[in-house]
């Protein structure tokens, strides 16, 4: 019995991938073996329909916390407990923890592109360009705007996602922020210090060009991107031609993985395991 405590629940759309090829389930499983943890990380796919069904299950049966994916992020909200503080200002869940007899929904992609970031440079009082609007440019702007970035752009194709996103930096962090509607190539202004692709541009599209005028990247800017396959974007490439410090997405997916385990353990894994059991899933 006290094994099934110890067990962690994902629970996907339908549309995931089964158990066996998931690199996240490959990578999670990797810390636990290798810290000796007796827990079970499975992959579920779990229909919008069942979704409280699913959650009130994995609560009877004693599961420490599952991660959710689309289209749960939003609709598993009104089956939790509580929200931690970037995850309600975000109004978005991809990871849930059993805090006592409560489920707290968090958001670990925002907290683990922060710690990619952070491990080169400090967001605290940075001015940043974001590329995109969507899921993972949210849960990015709410964590650096959390952590005192100074000044955030939005640079967004769809005018509508990129206001409601610039107005909920301001309305709810009180953050400078402004919009930019991206047509054409983008110039980064001067003084920038970090520049970051949030959108898909680029995922398993090694060719695909952001739209930006290269010429406006400065030798010593940090420059990041969210897409992890290819590990080394073009845009990583060109920006690192132009001497700046690039940071890939693959990590930003190690390290939400290491911000779930702590959540749910309490242990600081191994960055460097769990980093090779997802490449060696992801076929790197
Ligand atoms: P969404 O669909 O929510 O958002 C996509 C964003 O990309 C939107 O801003 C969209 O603009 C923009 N976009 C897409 N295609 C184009 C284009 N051709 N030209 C201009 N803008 C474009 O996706 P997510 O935010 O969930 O995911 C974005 C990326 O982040 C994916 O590649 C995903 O794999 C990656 N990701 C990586 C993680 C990691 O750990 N490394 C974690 C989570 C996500 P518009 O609003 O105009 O449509």
């Amino acid at each position: 019995m006290s094994e099934s405590r110890n067990f962690l629940h994902e629970l996907t759309g339908s549309m995931s991938q089964g158990a066996a090829g998931n690199p996240t389930v490959a990578m999670i499983e990797a810390a636990f073996a290798h810290h000796g943890l007796h827990w079970r990380y499975v992959n579920m796919e779990v229909t919008p329909a069942d979704l409280g069904a699913a959650v009130r299950g994995a609560k009877a049966m004693g599961f420490r916390g599952f991660n959710c994916s689309l289209p749960h992020k939003v609709t598993v909200i009104p089956h939790l407990d509580g929200l931690g503080e970037s995850a309600a200002v975000m109004g978005a869940v991809n990871c849930v923890v059993r805090r006592g007899e409560k489920f707290i929904g968090e958001n670990t992609d925002g907290k683990g592109f922060l710690k990619s970031l952070e491990s080169v440079v400090p967001a605290k009082g940075k001015s940043v360009v974001l590329f995109g609007a969507g899921g993972a440019a949210r849960a990015i702007a709410v964590e650096l705007g959390l952590a005192g970035t100074k000044r955030i752009t939005i640079v967004n194709r769809s005018e509508p996602r990129g206001a409601e996103l610039v107005a909920l930096l301001r309305d709810k962090l009180k953050l400078d922020a402004e919009l930019v509607v991206w047509r054409g190539d983008y110039a980064v202004p001067a003084g920038t210090d970090i520049v970051i692709n949030g959108t898909s541009i680029g995922l398993y599209a090694p060719e695909a060009r952001l739209a930006l005028d290269l010429r406006s990247l400065q030798p010593g800017m940090v420059v990041a991107d969210v897409v992890f396959s290819p590990v080394r974007t073009r845009f990583l490439d060109d920006a690192a031609a132009r001497g700046c410090r690039a940071i890939d997405g693959l990590g930003m997916l190690v390290n939400q993985g290491i911000v779930g385990v702590q959540y749910w353990t309490g242990i600081t894994p191994d960055a460097d395991v769990m980093r090779r059991a997802l490449e060696a899933a992801m076929g790197l």
